[in-house]
Protein backbone atom coordinates (compact mmCIF):
# COMPACT_ATOMS: atom_id res chain seq x y z
CA UNK A 1 0.00 0.00 0.00
CA UNK A 2 1.80 3.48 -0.80
CA UNK A 3 2.03 5.42 1.74
CA UNK A 4 -0.81 8.08 3.30
CA UNK A 5 -0.55 11.73 2.42
CA UNK A 6 -0.52 14.22 4.95
CA UNK A 7 -0.04 17.93 4.44
CA UNK A 8 1.01 20.11 7.13
CA UNK A 9 0.25 24.44 7.02
CA UNK A 10 2.99 26.28 8.20
CA UNK A 11 5.07 22.87 8.08
CA UNK A 12 8.54 24.65 7.42
CA UNK A 13 9.09 26.02 11.03
CA UNK A 14 8.36 25.77 14.57
CA UNK A 15 5.81 23.42 15.43
CA UNK A 16 4.74 22.95 12.22
CA UNK A 17 8.25 21.70 11.05
CA UNK A 18 8.69 19.31 13.83
CA UNK A 19 5.32 17.82 12.92
CA UNK A 20 6.44 17.50 9.25
CA UNK A 21 9.58 15.81 10.27
CA UNK A 22 7.70 13.46 12.69
CA UNK A 23 5.09 12.34 10.04
CA UNK A 24 7.81 11.75 7.15
CA UNK A 25 9.85 9.52 9.89
CA UNK A 26 6.30 7.56 10.67
CA UNK A 27 6.26 6.90 7.04
CA UNK A 28 3.70 9.30 5.67
CA UNK A 29 4.62 11.45 2.25
CA UNK A 30 4.19 14.57 3.49
CA UNK A 31 3.80 18.15 1.80
CA UNK A 32 5.39 21.25 4.09
CA UNK A 33 3.56 24.30 3.25
CA UNK A 34 4.97 27.56 3.90
CA UNK A 35 3.93 31.86 3.05
CA UNK A 36 6.71 33.16 2.14
CA UNK A 37 10.29 32.32 4.04
CA UNK A 38 11.77 30.64 1.28
CA UNK A 39 15.39 30.29 2.82
CA UNK A 40 14.20 28.70 5.27
CA UNK A 41 11.84 26.59 3.50
CA UNK A 42 14.50 25.51 0.99
CA UNK A 43 16.78 24.63 4.17
CA UNK A 44 14.28 22.31 5.86
CA UNK A 45 13.69 20.38 2.60
CA UNK A 46 17.26 20.27 2.07
CA UNK A 47 17.73 19.11 5.49
CA UNK A 48 14.50 16.63 5.59
CA UNK A 49 14.03 15.77 2.17
CA UNK A 50 10.22 16.82 2.95
CA UNK A 51 8.86 19.26 -0.42
CA UNK A 52 7.92 22.54 0.52
CA UNK A 53 4.76 24.24 -0.93
CA UNK A 54 4.55 28.16 -0.97
CA UNK A 55 0.91 29.32 -0.67
CA UNK A 56 -0.90 31.88 1.81
CA UNK A 57 -3.12 29.81 3.27
CA UNK A 58 -5.71 33.06 4.21
CA UNK A 59 -6.21 33.16 0.45
CA UNK A 60 -8.80 30.34 -1.05
CA UNK A 61 -7.77 30.44 -4.14
CA UNK A 62 -4.21 29.87 -3.34
CA UNK A 63 -5.49 26.99 -1.34
CA UNK A 64 -6.88 25.37 -4.59
CA UNK A 65 -3.85 25.83 -6.41
CA UNK A 66 -1.57 24.21 -3.79
CA UNK A 67 -4.03 21.68 -2.97
CA UNK A 68 -4.04 20.43 -6.79
CA UNK A 69 -0.01 20.79 -6.96
CA UNK A 70 0.05 18.72 -3.81
CA UNK A 71 -2.39 16.18 -5.28
CA UNK A 72 -0.85 15.94 -8.69
CA UNK A 73 2.49 15.23 -6.83
CA UNK A 74 1.99 12.99 -4.36
CA UNK A 75 -1.65 11.70 -4.34
CA UNK A 76 -4.76 12.43 -2.53
CA UNK A 77 -4.50 13.92 0.88
CA UNK A 78 -5.93 12.24 3.82
CA UNK A 79 -4.38 14.26 6.70
CA UNK A 80 -4.73 17.72 6.84
CA UNK A 81 -2.89 19.34 10.08
CA UNK A 82 -4.06 23.64 9.96
CA UNK A 83 -0.73 24.45 11.88
CA UNK A 84 -0.09 27.76 10.31
CA UNK A 85 -0.91 30.78 12.17
CA UNK A 86 0.43 34.25 13.28
CA UNK A 87 -0.14 36.97 15.61
CA UNK A 88 -0.48 40.76 15.19
CA UNK A 89 -0.82 41.93 19.34
CA UNK A 90 -2.29 45.50 20.51
CA UNK A 91 -4.77 45.95 22.56
CA UNK A 92 -8.34 46.12 21.14
CA UNK A 93 -7.92 50.47 21.33
CA UNK A 94 -5.06 50.42 19.76
CA UNK A 95 -5.71 47.46 17.32
CA UNK A 96 -6.66 48.61 13.33
CA UNK A 97 -8.78 46.23 11.91
CA UNK A 98 -5.85 44.98 9.37
CA UNK A 99 -4.41 43.28 12.60
CA UNK A 100 -7.27 41.79 13.22
CA UNK A 101 -8.53 40.71 9.74
CA UNK A 102 -5.04 39.51 9.50
CA UNK A 103 -4.99 37.06 12.07
CA UNK A 104 -8.50 35.75 12.05
CA UNK A 105 -8.00 35.23 8.04
CA UNK A 106 -4.58 33.09 8.65
CA UNK A 107 -5.22 31.49 11.47
CA UNK A 108 -9.00 30.64 11.17
CA UNK A 109 -10.06 30.98 7.36
CA UNK A 110 -7.11 29.03 6.85
CA UNK A 111 -8.99 26.13 8.43
CA UNK A 112 -11.85 26.53 6.17
CA UNK A 113 -9.71 27.15 2.86
CA UNK A 114 -8.14 24.20 3.57
CA UNK A 115 -10.69 21.79 4.93
CA UNK A 116 -13.20 22.89 1.96
CA UNK A 117 -10.41 21.90 -0.80
CA UNK A 118 -9.81 18.03 0.57
CA UNK A 119 -13.14 17.54 2.31
CA UNK A 120 -14.91 16.14 -0.91
CA UNK A 121 -11.92 13.81 -1.74
CA UNK A 122 -12.20 12.50 1.62
CA UNK A 123 -15.81 11.67 1.79
CA UNK A 124 -15.63 9.52 -1.02
CA UNK A 125 -12.62 7.28 -0.20
CA UNK A 126 -14.31 7.28 3.63
CA UNK A 127 -11.36 8.31 5.26
CA UNK A 128 -9.55 11.59 6.43
CA UNK A 129 -7.46 13.09 9.51
CA UNK A 130 -8.02 16.10 9.68
CA UNK A 131 -6.10 18.07 12.90
CA UNK A 132 -6.45 21.76 13.80
CA UNK A 133 -3.81 23.51 16.04
CA UNK A 134 -5.66 26.18 18.00
CA UNK A 135 -3.61 27.71 21.64
CA UNK A 136 -4.89 27.44 25.00
CA UNK A 137 -4.65 31.55 24.49
CA UNK A 138 -8.14 30.55 22.29
CA UNK A 139 -9.09 28.45 25.98
CA UNK A 140 -8.39 31.53 28.43
CA UNK A 141 -7.72 34.59 26.41
CA UNK A 142 -4.68 36.71 26.79
CA UNK A 143 -3.76 40.40 27.11
CA UNK A 144 -3.29 41.83 23.68
CA UNK A 145 -4.57 39.23 21.23
CA UNK A 146 -8.35 39.46 21.02
CA UNK A 147 -7.69 39.08 17.24
CA UNK A 148 -5.78 35.46 18.00
CA UNK A 149 -7.42 34.60 20.57
CA UNK A 150 -11.06 34.91 18.91
CA UNK A 151 -9.19 32.73 15.80
CA UNK A 152 -8.48 30.52 18.18
CA UNK A 153 -11.35 30.16 20.19
CA UNK A 154 -13.30 29.90 16.25
CA UNK A 155 -10.94 26.81 15.55
CA UNK A 156 -12.22 24.72 18.43
CA UNK A 157 -15.86 25.41 17.56
CA UNK A 158 -14.72 24.66 13.70
CA UNK A 159 -13.42 21.46 14.80
CA UNK A 160 -16.20 20.06 16.86
CA UNK A 161 -18.63 21.01 14.19
CA UNK A 162 -16.89 19.50 11.12
CA UNK A 163 -16.11 16.43 13.42
CA UNK A 164 -19.78 16.11 13.77
CA UNK A 165 -20.15 16.65 9.70
CA UNK A 166 -16.90 13.75 9.35
CA UNK A 167 -17.97 11.75 11.51
CA UNK A 168 -20.03 8.94 9.30
CA UNK A 169 -17.76 9.10 6.44
CA UNK A 170 -14.51 8.08 8.10
CA UNK A 171 -13.00 11.55 8.88
CA UNK A 172 -11.99 12.89 12.26
CA UNK A 173 -11.42 16.26 13.43
CA UNK A 174 -9.11 17.37 16.25
CA UNK A 175 -7.48 20.34 17.82
CA UNK A 176 -4.31 20.44 19.91
CA UNK A 177 -4.19 23.39 22.26
CA UNK A 178 -0.80 24.15 22.84
CA UNK A 179 0.65 26.07 25.70
CA UNK A 180 4.51 28.47 25.57
CA UNK A 181 5.92 26.63 23.04
CA UNK A 182 9.87 27.51 22.20
CA UNK A 183 9.43 28.54 18.47
CA UNK A 184 10.05 32.18 16.47
CA UNK A 185 6.50 32.92 17.63
CA UNK A 186 7.52 33.04 21.30
CA UNK A 187 10.96 34.45 20.97
CA UNK A 188 9.32 37.24 19.97
CA UNK A 189 7.85 37.96 22.91
CA UNK A 190 9.64 40.30 25.28
CA UNK A 191 12.25 37.87 27.64
CA UNK A 192 10.99 39.66 31.03
CA UNK A 193 7.25 38.41 29.96
CA UNK A 194 7.98 35.08 28.94
CA UNK A 195 10.22 34.91 32.21
CA UNK A 196 6.34 35.49 34.06
CA UNK A 197 4.66 33.42 31.72
CA UNK A 198 7.37 30.47 32.32
CA UNK A 199 6.85 30.76 36.02
CA UNK A 200 2.90 30.11 35.33
CA UNK A 201 3.63 26.55 33.50
CA UNK A 202 3.50 23.73 36.26
CA UNK A 203 6.30 21.74 34.09
CA UNK A 204 8.75 25.08 34.07
CA UNK A 205 9.78 25.31 30.94
CA UNK A 206 8.58 25.78 27.77
CA UNK A 207 6.79 23.17 25.40
CA UNK A 208 9.35 22.24 22.74
CA UNK A 209 7.72 21.15 19.26
CA UNK A 210 8.32 18.22 19.19
CA UNK A 211 5.92 17.94 22.23
CA UNK A 212 3.12 19.01 20.05
CA UNK A 213 4.08 16.50 17.06
CA UNK A 214 3.93 13.61 19.34
CA UNK A 215 -0.45 14.64 19.81
CA UNK A 216 -0.60 15.18 16.17
CA UNK A 217 0.77 11.75 15.56
CA UNK A 218 -1.32 10.41 17.73
CA UNK A 219 -4.75 11.63 16.13
CA UNK A 220 -3.76 10.97 12.70
CA UNK A 221 -3.37 7.17 12.96
CA UNK A 222 -6.09 4.89 11.48
CA UNK A 223 -6.30 3.53 15.12
CA UNK A 224 -7.76 6.86 16.36
CA UNK A 225 -11.06 6.28 14.29
CA UNK A 226 -13.10 6.79 17.62
CA UNK A 227 -11.53 9.92 18.49
CA UNK A 228 -13.33 12.87 17.11
CA UNK A 229 -14.33 16.49 17.78
CA UNK A 230 -11.99 16.54 20.97
CA UNK A 231 -9.18 18.69 22.07
CA UNK A 232 -5.77 17.70 23.57
CA UNK A 233 -4.09 20.13 25.66
CA UNK A 234 -0.51 20.37 25.54
CA UNK A 235 0.71 22.95 27.93
CA UNK A 236 2.89 21.93 30.89
CA UNK A 237 -0.15 22.06 33.25
CA UNK A 238 -0.60 25.99 32.18
CA UNK A 239 -4.80 25.44 31.91
CA UNK A 240 -6.62 22.73 32.97
CA UNK A 241 -10.64 22.83 32.95
P1 LIG B 1 6.10 30.08 13.63
O1 LIG B 1 7.36 29.53 14.20
O2 LIG B 1 5.92 31.56 13.55
O3 LIG B 1 5.87 29.44 12.17
C1 LIG B 1 4.73 29.78 11.47
C2 LIG B 1 4.62 28.97 10.20
O4 LIG B 1 3.37 29.31 9.57
C3 LIG B 1 5.70 29.29 9.18
O5 LIG B 1 6.03 28.11 8.47
C4 LIG B 1 5.02 30.31 8.26
O6 LIG B 1 5.55 30.32 6.94
C5 LIG B 1 3.61 29.74 8.24
N1 LIG B 1 2.60 30.72 7.85
C6 LIG B 1 2.29 31.89 8.44
N2 LIG B 1 1.32 32.53 7.75
C7 LIG B 1 1.03 31.73 6.69
C8 LIG B 1 0.16 31.84 5.57
N3 LIG B 1 -0.65 32.89 5.42
N4 LIG B 1 0.15 30.83 4.66
C9 LIG B 1 0.94 29.76 4.81
N5 LIG B 1 1.79 29.59 5.82
C10 LIG B 1 1.84 30.57 6.75
O7 LIG B 1 4.83 29.56 14.44
P2 LIG B 1 4.73 28.41 15.58
O8 LIG B 1 5.07 29.01 16.87
O9 LIG B 1 5.42 27.18 15.12
O10 LIG B 1 3.15 28.19 15.59
C11 LIG B 1 2.51 27.20 14.80
C12 LIG B 1 1.04 27.16 15.19
O11 LIG B 1 0.92 26.85 16.57
C13 LIG B 1 0.31 28.49 14.99
O12 LIG B 1 -1.00 28.25 14.55
C14 LIG B 1 0.31 29.08 16.37
O13 LIG B 1 -0.76 29.99 16.54
C15 LIG B 1 0.13 27.84 17.20
N6 LIG B 1 0.58 28.00 18.57
C16 LIG B 1 1.86 28.31 18.85
C17 LIG B 1 2.24 28.45 20.17
C18 LIG B 1 3.65 28.77 20.54
O14 LIG B 1 3.88 28.99 21.74
N7 LIG B 1 4.58 28.80 19.63
C19 LIG B 1 1.31 28.28 21.20
C20 LIG B 1 0.01 27.96 20.88
C21 LIG B 1 -0.36 27.80 19.56
P3 LIG B 1 6.89 31.21 6.60
O15 LIG B 1 8.04 30.42 7.18
O16 LIG B 1 6.93 31.26 5.13
O17 LIG B 1 6.71 32.54 7.27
Amino acid sequence: MSSQVAVVTGGTRGIGEAVSIALSKAGYSVAANYAGNKERAAQFSERTGIPAYQFDVSDFEQCQTGVAKITEDLGDIDIVVNNAGITRDRTLHSMEFEQWNEVLQTNLSSCFNMCRCVIEGMRERGFGRIVNIGSVNGQAGQYGQVNYSASKSGIHGFTKALAKEGAGKGITVNAIAPGYVDTDMVRAVPERVLEKIIRTIPVGRLGRAEDIARGVLFLVDEEASFITGSTIDINGGQHMY
